[in-house]
């Protein structure tokens, strides 16, 4: 992949085009073009020329397939593409290929970056409707809508329907979209700030769950600083991900955040491994120091601080449950504070090849009543995530004295957490160690002390 010359931003309208192309061109200091502009001008008009008596679509198609021809011929622009750009299906007489098919050509492109921009449907709904009420955007026009459309009477049923054709065209095209594009961004929850300074992001796939654009967000409003800095999830498909990367340094952007299923791959993009994310083989937090890249991990850092709000870890006997992607970071923390741990794994080899990697023990379940004898225990398996009720641990192995740290957040208070609770145990919950590698990342990113507390009232506040 080549260092992006265009950035196209496509998507079904409603979804912030206009809005965080400007704001991203500005930060750039790259141009700014609408493509429905430059096919109005084509025609000596504005948009709704093109589109009061109905919309002669396939005339409408061929300007837009020309105009973005002659994009191709700039350099640092971004460009906003009508809704229907790469994804229509009007047929092209000449080639019968379709004009969608003849814009993804001319799009995949190795200098051109395609960002999708996506909301949720309801989002989508309820802009568009304002839209159309207000008479912002032209309508899926068909003849005879268009006709009435200065009807005031029927103009209330015709806003519905209007909606309605819309929503019903998003369905279809969403796939489309998802194809074409490098990279997606969910623009559901944003508040743009007018001019952005600071980019951060965090990638995976999928992504809408994720809580580190609320945790970092919310931060910057803590401190006054969210006019100039903006957090936003991209959803970044395996593929994509080497893509992806090349654009961090095109767009700027400052701190990249990663999961799940990106942590170890992104590796082998780096120009730079910290010592530690090297050792635990797995990355969550990469910052760009002048277009250079350097990966660290703050999962480890994570878990550290959260116990250390409840006890010292050095010399503890720790018990760790689970031999997958965050056992790595737990174990290594641990060790690296002078705990000692004994990995518990259903898949005993698993548990066998973290603990040769930082020299502590490990067994499998059938050794799991050992776990009475230690001092802290950590689930780092999946067991009790959503709604299963469901404990890695068998209650009666839980004792008073004991501290049990569930790192499964959601939901917040596990069967496992409840269990120990009951029991008289100390508990800590997933959401901490998520905060901390949240703090330890803002000050990455930011170069400022994190808002510790206000980052944890926001968790606390959005998870049950
Ligand atoms: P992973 O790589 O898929 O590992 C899952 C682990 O769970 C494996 O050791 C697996 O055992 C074990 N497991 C799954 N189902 C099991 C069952 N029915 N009985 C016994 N063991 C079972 O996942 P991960 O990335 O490590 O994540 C694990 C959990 O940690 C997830 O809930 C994730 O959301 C959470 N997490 C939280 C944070 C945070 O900040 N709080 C950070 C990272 C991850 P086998 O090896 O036998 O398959």
């Amino acid at each position: 992949m080549k260092k992006p010359k265009r950035i196209f931003l496509a998507g079904f309208r409603a979804t912030g085009k206009s809005t965080l192309g400007k704001i991203l061109a500005d930060k750039l200091n790259w141009s700014f073009i609408d493509l429905d502009f430059l096919i109005s001008q084509q025609e000596g008009g504005d948009i709704g020329v093109l589109t009061k008596n109905g919309t002669d679509w396939t005339k409408f198609r061929k300007i837009e397939n020309e105009v973005l021809k002659d994009v191709l011929g700039l350099k640092n622009v971004i460009i906003s593409c009508g809704g229907g750009v790469g994804v229509n299906d009007i047929v092209d007489e000449k080639s019968k290929k379709t004009f969608g098919q003849l814009n993804q050509e001319t799009l995949k492109n190795e200098e051109n970056l395609i960002i999708l921009l996506t909301s949720e449907d309801k989002i989508i709904k309820k802009r568009l409707t304002t839209l159309f009420e207000r008479k912002k955007i032209m309508p899926f026009i068909n003849k005879s809508n268009a006709l009435k459309s200065d009807d005031e009477k029927d103009g209330e049923r015709l806003v519905k329907k209007q909606v309605e054709d819309s929503m019903y065209a998003l369905t279809i095209r969403k796939p489309l979209y998802q194809e074409l594009a490098d990279i997606e961004i969910d623009t559901s929850n944003f508040i743009f700030p007018k001019k952005m300074v600071n980019l951060n992001v965090v990638i995976g796939d999928p992504i809408n769950h994720s809580l580190s654009p609320l945790i970092h967000n919310t931060a910057y409003k803590v401190l006054g600083i969210d006019k100039s800095n903006l957090f936003i999830p991209m959803k970044v498909k395996n593929n994509n991900l080497k893509q992806f990367i090349e654009a961090v340094k095109t767009l700027g952007i400052n701190g990249i955040s990663v999961t799940i299923p990106h942590k170890e791959t992104v590796i082998k993009y780096l120009d730079n491994l910290d010592k530690d994310a090297k050792k635990i083989g797995a990355v969550n937090t990469i910052v760009n120091k002048e277009g250079v890249l350097t990966g660290y991990n703050t999962d480890w850092t994570g878990v550290v601080n959260a116990l250390k709000q409840k006890t010292k870890i050095k010399n503890m006997k720790v018990a760790v449950l689970g031999a997958g992607g965050a056992a790595k970071a737990i174990v290594f923390g641990i060790i690296k504070e002078g705990g000692r741990v004994k990995i518990f794994n259903r898949t005993e080899e698993k548990a066998g090849v973290i603990a040769k990697m930082f020299d502590c023990q490990f067994g499998g379940l059938d050794e799991i009543f050992e776990i009475k004898d230690f001092d802290i225990i950590i689930n780092s398996t999946s067991v009790g995530m959503g709604n299963s009720e469901e404990s890695p641990l068998d209650k009666d192995l839980i004792q008073k004295n004991q501290i049990v740290f569930d790192v499964v957040y959601n939901p917040k208070e596990t069967k496992l957490l409840k269990d120990a609770k009951e029991k008289g145990a100390t508990i800590i919950y997933g959401t901490d160690m998520l905060l901390y590698q949240g703090v330890e990342q803002f000050k990455m990113y930011t170069g400022l002390d994190a808002p510790v507390e206000g980052m944890e009232k926001v968790l606390k506040g959005e998870l049950k």
